[in-house]
């Protein structure tokens, strides 16, 4: 029996996987004690529950266990590592380099910077959702101090070229920032091979609790330093003051482990899945694929169905299916997905673009029934449209 509706919007954020939820249940009750406490065993196991935690948020970088900073969420962390870089090295230079399909938390941190006196560079894309990397290097000046590209994009699962924009950061001696969130658990992310410097990460995206992500802060070669966002008790290294979400935490370590230990596995049996969607949903005709020539996460697609507004077509299907697109609703209009316009696409491609994210409980017979579902939808609105 399907579970209506069928959940289809991993990106948005994932269910906890129960053995996370188990994992978490006895650092409510039974170890609730604040990490920071020296003076008594409850604050011992729960430092020793987070130091395990660590260890595993830090294995699905490959990073060192101390190069990790517990936050609330990939947005804490995000404006961390922004906020944090451009106050601790402004003496140094002003200069940003972004991407214009980053996340809002990239995005309007930068925003932010610009206010306080910095300069910011929002690069272009290209139809497959690319920056251009002779241009990225371009851009780079002496007083260039951070470039900040995401993984993967939220949106679309365009996979940047990360690896070659480490080597053009090193080369000109620029921190390198890069938002992991859809990447992390996913995909192999590794910040050493692939140059990064600074990574932001949260669990709701990889069936952890929601309200918990991660930091990563290079140590050695080079040593990163940020300037705290919040004040208080010198949690985590004097970087991020506030006790720690113990249980939070715990939820985060394990789904960190889980995922790291699914990956090789999880990547082509969702890939698959994905590609059957795609493969059945073109042949409805005037369906594009968003990056389709693009290296994309194995589980997104990114369609655009012409004539079939995807929030009507949603509207219709929200009853049987979870999905999103990428528009949003400000006060009494639609605008189309920044994300998509970047890309090229027209007003009416990216407003008839539909997100399809599949994930760890995603299985064929819910494919299947999406499948059938939209095709019906579709068919619907255009059979409207050409009255
Ligand atoms: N960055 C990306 C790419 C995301 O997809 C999200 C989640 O929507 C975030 C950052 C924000 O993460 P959080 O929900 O943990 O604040």
């Amino acid at each position: 029996m399907l579970q209506l509706p069928v959940y289809m919007d991993n990106n948005a954020t994932t269910p906890c996987d129960p053995r996370v939820v188990e994992a978490m249940l006895p650092y409510f009750t039974r170890y609730f004690g604040n990490a920071a406490s020296r003076t008594h065993a409850y604050g011992w196991q729960a430092e020793e529950a987070v130091k395990w935690a660590r260890e595993q948020v830090a294995g699905l970088l490959g990073a060192e266990p101390g190069e990790i900073i517990f936050t609330s969420g990939a947005t804490e962390a995000d404006n961390l590592a922004i906020k944090g870089v451009f106050g601790m090295y402004k003496s140094k230079g002003n200069h940003l380099i972004t991407v214009a399909t980053e996340h809002k938390a990239v995005l309007d941190t930068c925003a932010h910077i610009e206010k306080e006196g910095g300069e910011v560079t929002y690069l272009p894309v290209n139809a497959e959702g690319f920056v251009d990397l002779t241009a990225l290097e371009a851009a780079i000046k002496p007083s260039t101090i951070l470039i900040a590209v995401m993984y993967a994009n939220n949106e679309t699962g365009i996979v940047q070229p990360i690896k070659e924009i480490g080597t053009i950061a090193k080369k000109h001696g620029v921190l390198f920032f890069s938002d992991t969130v859809q990447a992390a658990g996913k995909i192999p992310v590794d910040v050493n091979r692939d140059g990064i410097d600074i990574a932001s990460v949260t669990a709701h995206k990889i069936y952890g609790p929601k309200g918990v992500g991660a930091l990563y802060v290079r140590r050695k070669n080079p040593r990163v330093k940020l300037t705290p966002q919040l004040d208080g008790g010198g949690h985590e290294k004097g970087i991020r003051s506030g006790t720690l979400n113990v249980p939070g935490i715990v939820g985060f370590g394990k789904a960190a482990a889980l995922a790291l230990e699914d990956l090789a596995t999880e990547r082509p049996r969702l890939e698959k899945m994905r590609n059957k969607l795609e493969k059945a949903l073109l042949q409805l005709g005037g369906v594009q694929i968003n990056g389709a020539g693009a290296n994309r996460l194995p589980h997104v697609t990114n369609l655009s169905f012409m004539h079939a507004e995807s929030e009507r077509l949603m509207m219709g299907l929200n009853k049987n299916v979870a999905l999103s697109s990428g528009s949003a609703c400000t006060s009494a209009f639609l605008a189309p997905s920044y994300v998509l316009k970047a890309m090229g696409l027209t007003d009416e491609a990216a407003l008839a673009s539909l997100r399809f994210s599949l994930g760890r409980f995603t299985t064929e017979e819910e494919v299947d029934y999406v499948i059938e579902q939209v095709a019906r939808g579709v068919r619907d609105m255009r059979g409207v449209v050409s009255i």
